[in-house]
């Protein structure tokens, strides 16, 4: 597609800025701007007259139906459609949507999770309209952006909790930016650049594993003779199939005004990876959510399905997603961008200063926000980041953060100059953060990247833990600089004890070592290994009292949001164990009968006619699968009762424990016994696709 096409294709479905601009009264336009970035409400006039405007520019685009398009708790987003008819009492229709129906919804949602917020005999939650981030036409409807919450205000979704941190941190930044005398500066956002990874697998090989299709992973499945060992996919070429994939969701996601920027393989086989540009968080998370959403949906056109489960597959890396997080003046300022002159760069320093205290102070939240079933497959591998938060700096920044500690002045001129030996490539300055891949939480050049998070997951919940962090820290830094005698000395007296007090928490070395384990331990950080150990934390009173300081969440809402997450834990297991024991059931033992069968029909056979020494092969299998068989069907009927005792236990936590330590760890065992099984099974017999098949057939 030339360049033309792409500008005049970018946007093409969206409500967004220009197209208010041309079809709003220019009082309403500006009344609307302001809502979206004040967060101030807007009244029924108003919200008529833009429910004129967008029900006509969506007909035109085709829309006959609406929906207020909402983000539940269950990860994924949630959308119920009314049509734009309504009768004229003369047997014919109008298309008509009002101001009303704009601004709010009452969904009949009962079934989605609400931790017990919203008892089901008063189940209408609302929706309501979210004016910062633009509507948009997806499959004939009109999708209007909302919040979702019950009757008391208590949120029930992804996006309220996201608003009202945003709005938290802006408050307390702007504090600390007028003091550094920037005057023109009105409001500071935050901004989210999620970097998506998924597994692109054959659709006709997928739905003939059960686990794929039920869990979205594996759950046994012997390595194949190749692996990810070459390097040979990363980065590599494209192959025709998922390159058309890939080019169809470009062209998807630009309609809707998604940034879809960089599109490339990952380490794994069959592994990608889709990178968009920046935006505020509030809509880098709509348009993740979308992202998510075409990948699946344009996956499956083309013969293909979208894996978006963080572990897909053992042995070869698994899915993340790299949330990038910084804050951004309305004038453009990026507060972590460090300039020429770093250690001159007092704003910078003391932003930079408030991550590091944020993040020690809480690294609990961090790994809550990344805390899932799946996620717990995947962090701790040899390929992503251990369940202990650090930060990475790089040796610059970490030498000048301890330059102000010491009170001794840091020279920026020895920035090292890096030569990569092509006389035709000009020097380029060696990046002051080097990369390293191995952190959870990177500081990358003007921006911090965390790289915890799980590829299914919203980025929400990680961006409500940043800014809320972030805004507590800000507003304890605002009251001591507003009441500093001497603002300079001050500054650096914070940024100082900043770095004394949490410098423990930076870490630049190698994340995947042992020797880090050990390391981490003796400096007192985290290790939170497993959801369940995670979870409870969000209720501990230092982050009830936060997140109320700031009117994030109360209390009531966290402790459902717990509940909620050690739910979701127990139920993505018990399906997982339910599903083991039918494959086992239904098609492994039976194959591996199979196979026995025919070895001994053979041995039968060959002693008729030879002396017996001669089945040797035939008797050794027979064995070792007999023994296969034994091992698994007694795993099995202990996984059945252990599920179902689990299953059966009323208390959240003690629920969730019970499935990580008696049902999981049966899952594990049975696996070990399958996958040695499917190395000694005739091929004909065995009844799933193989991991060579998945990974390297497209
Ligand atoms: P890498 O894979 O090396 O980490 P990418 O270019 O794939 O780098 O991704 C970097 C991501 O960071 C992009 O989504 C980019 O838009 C985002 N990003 C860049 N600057 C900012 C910023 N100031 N705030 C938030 N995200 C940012
Ligand atoms: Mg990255």
């Amino acid at each position: 597609m030339g360049n033309t096409k792409i500008n005049e294709i970018f946007g093409d479905n969206v409500f967004n800025d220009s197209v208010m601009k041309e079809r709003l009264p220019k009082e309403t336009y500006e009344l609307l701007k302001d809502a979206a970035v004040s967060g101030k409400s807007i009244d029924n006039d108003i919200a008529g007259t833009v429910a004129l405007a967008m029900k006509e520019w969506a007909i035109e685009k085709g829309a006959t139906h609406f929906t207020h398009w909402f983000q539940p708790m269950t990860g994924i987003t949630a959308e119920k459609h009314d049509s734009f008819i309504a009768p004229t009492g003369d047997g014919h229709i109008i298309m008509d949507f009002s101001g009303k129906e704009l601004i709010k919804g009452e969904p009949d949602a009962s079934s989605f999770p609400s931790g017990g917020l919203r008892a089901t005999f008063e189940a209408r939650g609302y929706t309501a309209w979210d004016p910062s981030s633009f509507a948009f036409v997806k499959d004939n409807t009109l999708c209007i952006p909302t919040a979702f919450c019950s009757y008391g205000g208590e949120a029930l979704d992804q996006k309220t909790p996201l608003l009202r941190s945003m709005q938290a941190v802006g408050k307390q930044a702007l504090r600390i930016v007028k003091l550094f005398g920037m005057d023109d500066v009105t409001s500071v956002l935050t901004t989210a650049g999620p970097e998506q990874e998924y597994f692109l697998v054959d659709k006709e090989l997928l739905n003939k594993r059960p686990d794929l299709v039920y869990c979205g992973r594996t759950l046994m499945g012997a390595v194949p003779p190749k692996g990810q060992e070459m390097h040979d996919h990363y980065f590599g070429v494209i192959k025709p199939r998922v390159a058309a994939f890939m080019k169809e969701l470009d062209d998807e996601l630009w309609r809707l005004g998604v940034l879809a920027k960089t599109e490339h393989n990952e380490a794994a086989p069959a592994q990608h990876e889709l990178a968009p540009i920046f935006t505020t968080t509030n809509i880098a998370a709509d348009h993740n959510q979308l992202t998510m959403e075409l990948m699946k949906k344009i996956a499956d056109k083309h013969g293909l399905v979208c894996l978006l489960h963080e572990k897909p597959f053992k042995g070869v890396n698994g899915s993340g997603k790299h949330n990038n997080w910084s804050l951004a003046t309305n004038t453009g300022v990026n507060l972590l961008n460090p300039g020429k002159n770093p250690s001159d760069n007092k704003l910078f320093l003391l932003c930079l200063a408030g991550v590091v205290k944020a993040v020690d102070t809480h690294q609990d939240l961090l790994r809550i926000s990344s805390a899932t079933a799946g996620n717990d497959h995947r962090l701790g591998g040899a390929e992503a980041p251990p369940a202990i938060i650090s930060m990475y700096l790089g040796e610059e920044l970490t030498d000048i953060l301890e330059a102000v500690e010491n009170g001794v002045h840091h020279d920026d001129r020895h920035k090292i100059k890096m030569s990569i030996g092509a006389e035709a490539i000009p020097y380029i300055k060696r990046d002051n953060t080097d990369r390293n891949r191995t952190s959870p939480f990177a500081f990358t050049g003007n921006k911090f990247e965390f790289r915890m998070l799980g590829s299914a997951s919203s980025i929400s919940d990680t961006n409500v833990m940043m800014n809320t962090m972030m805004a507590d820290v800000f507003c304890e830094f605002a009251d001591r600089l507003e009441n500093a005698g001497n603002f300079e000395e001050e500054v650096t007296a914070i940024i100082r004890e900043s770095v004394r007090e949490h410098k423990r928490i930076i870490f630049n070395g190698d994340g995947y070592s042992d020797e880090w384990q050990e390391e981490a331990k003796k400096r007192g950080l985290l290790n939170l290994k497993s959801t369940p150990d995670a979870i409870p934390m969000l209720c501990d009173g230092k982050n009830v009292e936060m997140f109320e300081r700031h009117k994030v969440f109360n209390q009531t809402e966290l402790r459902c949001r717990a509940d909620i997450s050690l739910e979701n834990y127990a139920k993505v297991i018990h399906i997982e164990a339910l599903t083991l024991s039918e494959m086992v059931r239904r098609d492994i033992m039976p194959a591996i009968s199979k196979t026995i069968f025919r070895l001994c029909r053979t041995a039968d056979e060959k002693q008729r006619i030879l002396p017996s020494k001669l089945c040797r092969y035939e008797k050794d299998l027979v064995e070792r699968l007999s023994e296969c068989n034994e091992k698994i069907y007694s795993f099995v009927s202990e996984l059945d009762e252990k599920s179902a005792d689990a299953k059966h236990t009323a208390e959240p936590l003690e629920r969730a424990n019970k499935y990580k330590e008696n049902v999981l760890t049966l899952m594990e065992e049975i696996r070990k016994v399958t996958d040695t099984a499917e190395t000694l099974v005739a091929r004909e017999d065995w009844p799933y696709p193989t991991y060579g098949d998945l990974l390297f057939k497209i």
